[in-house]
């Protein structure tokens, strides 16, 4: 009888992934591994690891109580001897005989030479098939992106909301605009409070992950426990129902805003679930929509969500795919100072940097501002190599896939691609900052002053860097303004700038 050998990885954790769409229960074999390689390619935070082999140790179980054979090879295996996936998956093609492997193209560029080496170096057929969870495929992006003179997210994000048909009436967005950005940057508010989000108590699977991951990577970044994430398909959905109730509605207003010891505020949670394949894109937007339309969220923040996930989401992955290899190397810049150490500890006077690594290093998380403006914000203005940066970010966050970290940190971040699809470097001084969030407040450092060691950093590093880079930008329109007001400053002011940004990087350590 011909077996298929199907090997799932463990970011492909769908029921509807392609490898499994046409499966025979009575004759073929799931292969799933955890495999030394991929937990150690770079030293990942250990919640990233426990999430993910949990998420997996669940779905196997799923799987066989659905009538799947699987072949699931634990890292903890007396007899495991695998530390690749090329070794796992040959092993495995001994072991059963298959006629043909099947699997779904993976989320990076170096696991998808791999597979193709498979098909040259294995002795059966290897089927790759297209990773249809996401809406748009890497060759409609191609396509779409063929020609074009720039890349701009938001011509991409109005065509897949008219594929989609999310938020549509009648061929028009709904509300008439597309874009409710200008209403979702309300700074933080006193009383606001942050609805309980739902629990779970952790199961033997999870707990033999959480002593592993103890055991086996203890010398990793980042807290273990508390481990309260979710780890199967119906947590994910209850976690998502839980969203769209208790938080969509305050998600855009408050989109952008930071509190101190507030990891989540109204934030969706949902990155890790997605990008593992627990949630489905398209069902996380049915779901916002349909609360817009019974009337229990404001269109600002349901389109927000909607924009995040079909444009933002679909538009890096393409980016990234469009770009590899090679897009990694990028450093447009040229950007080498050394990642201090504080990035590791958090131990900085910087209010706003303490909280954003703490809470990374609790959580394998932070929101998307404070990666972007206060994490990514610091990076770009100290000049910090892009290389480290990026592998900064694909080790703590419980959701880093290169495919999704390297776009969001070279592009979006730190302008490494020379702007590729950001019209400006997403640069700002400590204004931005204490607008948005509660941090200023306590922080060593005051945001009113501009120059010497009490001053924000951030305000004097922001002018350095546009002095810095005047070549590259000061011919930018949108940073027009910005130049006009350098060119209006004294010259000891500039010195000013020039010389706490040295004495900064000087004492960097110690910042
Ligand atoms: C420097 C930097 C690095 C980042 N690295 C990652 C990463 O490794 N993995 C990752 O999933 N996201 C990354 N992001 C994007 C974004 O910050 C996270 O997706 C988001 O913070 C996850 O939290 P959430 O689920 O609460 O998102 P919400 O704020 O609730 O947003 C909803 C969903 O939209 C999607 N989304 C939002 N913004 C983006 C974006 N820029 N790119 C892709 N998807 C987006 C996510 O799936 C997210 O779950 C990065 C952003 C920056 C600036
Ligand atoms: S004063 Fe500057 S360094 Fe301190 S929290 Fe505010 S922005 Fe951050």
């Amino acid at each position: 009888m011909a077996r298929a050998l199907r090997f799932i990885l463990g970011d492909q954790l769908s029921r509807d992934i392609a490898t499994l769409r046409d499966a025979d229960r009575d004759g073929d074999i799931v292969l799933m591994c955890e495999v030394d390689d991929e937990a150690t390619y770079v030293r990942h935070h250990k919640k990233k690891i426990a999430f993910i082999f949990a998420a997996m140790r669940h779905y196997a179980d799923d799987l066989r109580n659905d009538g799947f054979e699987v072949d699931y090879r634990q890292l903890d295996d007396p007899d495991h001897r695998v530390s690749s996936f090329t070794q796992a998956l040959r092993q495995a093609v001994e072991r059963h005989g298959p006629d043909r492997v099947v699997v779904t193209e993976p989320g990076e560029w170096r696991v998808l030479q791999m597979m193709k080496d498979w098909q040259r170096e294995l002795d059966v057929d290897v089927e790759i098939r297209t990773d249809d969870r996401f809406i748009a495929t890497r060759d409609d992006f191609a396509a779409w992106a063929k020609g074009r003179k720039s890349l701009r997210m938001e011509t991409f994000y109005r065509r897949m909301r008219r594929r989609t048909g999310f938020l549509m009436e009648g061929g028009e967005p709904a509300g008439s605009r597309w874009n409710f950005d200008r209403d979702n940057r309300a700074p933080p508010a006193d009383g606001l409070s942050f609805p309980d989000r739902p629990h779970w108590s952790v199961d033997e699977t999870t707990q033999q992950v959480l002593d592993l991951v103890a055991a086996r990577f203890g010398d990793h970044f980042g807290d273990l426990e508390p481990f309260a994430y979710p780890v199967t398909r119906r947590q994910a959905t209850r976690y998502l129902n839980w969203f769209v109730t208790h938080a969509l509605a305050d998600f855009g207003a408050y989109q952008d805003a930071m509190m101190s010891d507030e990891a989540l505020m109204y934030h969706s949670h949902l990155s890790a679930l997605l990008n593992v394949g627990l949630l489905d894109p398209r069902e996380c937007c049915d779901k916002a929509e349909a609360a817009w339309r019974a009337g229990a969220a404001p269109l600002n923040s349901v389109e927000g969500f909607i924009r995040q996930i079909i444009g933002w989401r679909e538009f890096v992955r393409g980016i990234y795919w469009l770009n590899m290899p090679g897009y990694g190397e990028a450093n447009a810049l040229a950007a080498t100072r050394e990642l201090p150490q504080w990035f590791w500890t958090g131990q900085t006077h910087m209010k706003c940097l303490r909280q954003a690594i703490g809470q990374t290093r609790q959580n394998a998380y932070a929101h998307h501002i404070q990666r972007l403006m206060v994490i990514g914000n610091f990076a770009l203005l100290a000049g910090l190599d892009p290389r480290q940066v990026q592998e900064w970010f694909l080790i703590v966050y419980h959701d880093a896939y290169e495919w999704v970290e390297m776009p969001n940190v070279v592009g979006m971040a730190l302008f490494a691609d020379g702007g590729l699809f950001a019209t400006k470097p997403y640069a700002s001084s400590g204004a931005y900052i204490d607008r948005m969030s509660d941090y200023c407040g306590g922080c060593r450092y005051s945001v009113n002053r501009k120059a010497g060691p009490k001053a924000c950093p951030f305000n004097y590093l922001y002018w350095n860097f546009l002095i810095e880079n005047r070549q590259r930008f000061a011919g930018n329109r949108r940073m027009a303004m910005m130049y006009g007001t350098l060119d209006r400053m004294k010259d000891e002011r500039k010195d000013a700038i020039r010389a706490d940004s040295a004495r900064f990087f000087k004492r960097i350590e110690e910042a």
